[in-house]
């Protein structure tokens, strides 16, 4: 089982994938945490690439073939071979957080003769190198002023994204629920305002509900 946790900042994913984690585990599942970019050593590699290095150093076309080529390592390297082996893959961040960042939510100014990434080349390329999506993918939403001060509560690197702006932000969290309308069968929005237990019963009913199907 191929579970993806999606969403904007400071609406806890991370969080909520850790404890569901630990739940599984202590049902004596076989559990692989990983995450986007990243969750195999060439795809590590490009995460510092693209997220350490300063802001804009790639076209944002470049951003998007940078990605791909990252989770083209992850899936191949590292979740195909914990599917094959029948764990439960746990993924912070997959595809549509491409979809959204990458392919759609940033302005991002024509150049020239060259096409601009869109949702239409994010997802060509997806289909082109990578091809497969998660059985279920929680999309974690929240109105995105409470999401930033989580996260600044937090001192977290959301504050690195703070700057973004909120009206980034507000974008971002309608691109995601976009999403979910258009892939109804994997996509669940779990509401992730209030208190973690309360986020986390929403996360295990969502589960629940696709082991049932
Ligand atoms: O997963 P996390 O919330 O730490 O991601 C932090 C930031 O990384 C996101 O807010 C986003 O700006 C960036 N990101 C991205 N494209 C992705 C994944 C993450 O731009 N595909």
């Amino acid at each position: 089982l191929f579970v993806s946790f999606e969403g904007g900042d400071g609406a806890g994913k991370s969080t909520q994938l850790r404890r569901l984690a630990e739940a599984l585990r202590a049902e004596g599942r076989d559990v692989v945490v990983t995450r986007e970019p990243g969750g195999a050593p060439g795809a590590e590699e490009i995460r510092r690439l693209v997220l350490e290095g300063e802001p804009g150093r790639w076209s944002p076309v470049s951003e998007l073939l940078l990605f791909n080529a990252a989770r083209r390592d992850h899936v191949e390297r590292t979740i195909l071979p914990a599917l094959a082996r029948g764990a439960v893959v746990l993924c912070d961040r997959f595809a549509d957080s491409t979809r959204v960042y990458q392919g759609a939510a940033r302005d991002v100014a024509a150049a020239g003769p060259l096409p601009a990434p869109d949702l239409a080349m994010a997802d060509a390329l997806h289909a082109l190198v990578i091809g497969i999506e998660p059985d279920l993918t929680l999309i974690f939403d929240i109105d995105p002023e409470v999401g930033l001060a989580r996260g600044v509560a937090r001192g977290g690197e959301e504050l690195r994204f703070e700057s973004l702006g909120l009206d980034f932000h507000r974008q971002v969290r309608a691109r995601f629920r976009a999403l979910a309308e258009r892939f109804p069968d994997r996509c669940r929005v779990i509401d992730a305002g209030g208190e973690p237990d309360a986020v986390f019963a929403r996360v295990r009913a969502a589960l629940a509900e696709r082991l049932a199907a």
